[in-house]
């Protein structure tokens, strides 16, 4: 991922080796340069409009720094805005001062969800704590006995609905899910919930429910980043359906030009704390805004 975009922005920072000074028909080509680069990587319009803005402000307003070369000068400012748009500082998980905490799971049909469950379930164990699967997806024919093979492997406890009582009630299980953690003594649990294949009423609906009846410390976000501009409307549905505090980033391993990645935090204002980078339980990782935008600018 990221690798067309990160050729395109080293070789028009090439185009600026070795000028001594700056002139404003240089940023204005510059910045033209970076905006083209951001849009054939699917970055939402308003995010590439906004981010072109500031770096042409900056670049024009900064000051010659006796360290930095004018080209040094425009990748520092172009990295510390990409750290922005991928949402600043690194942000941890948010525990509860009262076990246990609750991280409820969102997003679209697809997007990764009960994958994600078994990937935080078994980086939260290897933490030291002691989590608690919860399969309120009682949409997906499979989802329940997909999160329960996936809690296994990662050697995670799983709350499931009993078998043989019908389909169930999603927003029940959740609520005795984490009841069931409370008295099992589970320090942190993550509710698995159902998406669609599109945004729906229903849906969401469901899941402003089980937001309601289980008070989660964290609502994060799941999208995957192979589906690129359509993840930022799909990222504002959930943010007003569920007020959602975090985003994670599901198949980067993809090929996905990298556009999700860097629209959906700045559209939502809500950070992304996680990366899913494969089908295996060990391709997750902690989201560095700032490594990222490394990676993308090396
Ligand atoms: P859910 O419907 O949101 O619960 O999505 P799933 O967790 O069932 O994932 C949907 C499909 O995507 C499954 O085939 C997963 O194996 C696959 N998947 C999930 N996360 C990743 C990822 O990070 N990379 C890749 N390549 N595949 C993934």
């Amino acid at each position: 991922m990221f690798s067309s975009l990160s050729d395109r922005l080293s070789a028009t920072f090439k185009g600026l080796r070795g000028k001594g000074r700056l002139s404003e028909a240089d940023v204005d080509a510059t910045v033209r340069e970076i905006r083209r680069a951001l849009l054939d990587a699917d970055v939402a319009l308003p995010v590439v409009r906004q981010f072109a803005a500031v770096v042409r402000e900056r670049a024009l307003s900064s000051e010659v720094s006796g360290a930095l070369n004018p080209a040094q000068q425009v990748v520092k400012i172009v990295h510390e805005e990409l750290v922005g748009v991928l949402g600043g500082e690194t942000r941890r998980l948010r525990f509860a001062k009262t076990p246990p905490t609750v991280i409820m799971l969102a997003g679209l049909q697809g997007a990764g969800k009960t994958t994600l469950a078994g990937k935080l379930g078994r980086w939260l164990r290897d933490q030291g704590h002691t989590p608690l699967l919860v399969a309120a997806d009682l949409q997906r024919p499979n989802a329940v006995t997909q999160l329960q093979v996936v809690g296994e492997r990662a050697g995670v406890a799983v709350f499931a609905p009993e078998p043989g009582n019908g389909v169930g009630d999603p927003v029940d299980v959740a609520r005795r899910g984490v009841a069931s953690a409370r008295e099992r003594h589970h320090d942190v649990v993550v509710v698995d919930t159902a998406g669609r294949l599109g945004v729906d009423a229903e849906m969401m609906q469901q899941a402003a429910d089980i937001r309601s009846a289980t008070s989660p410390d964290e609502v994060l976000f799941v999208v995957d980043a192979m589906i690129g501009q359509d993840a930022v409307t799909t990222a504002q549905a959930f943010l007003e359906g569920v007020e959602l505090t975090g985003v994670v980033l599901s198949k980067l391993d993809g090929d996905a030009r990298g556009g999700a990645a860097l629209s959906v935090a700045s559209v939502t204002g809500r950070p992304v704390m996680f990366a899913s980078t494969g089908e295996g339980l060990a391709d997750f990782e902690v989201f560095h805004p700032d490594r990222m935008a490394s990676r993308i600018l090396d």
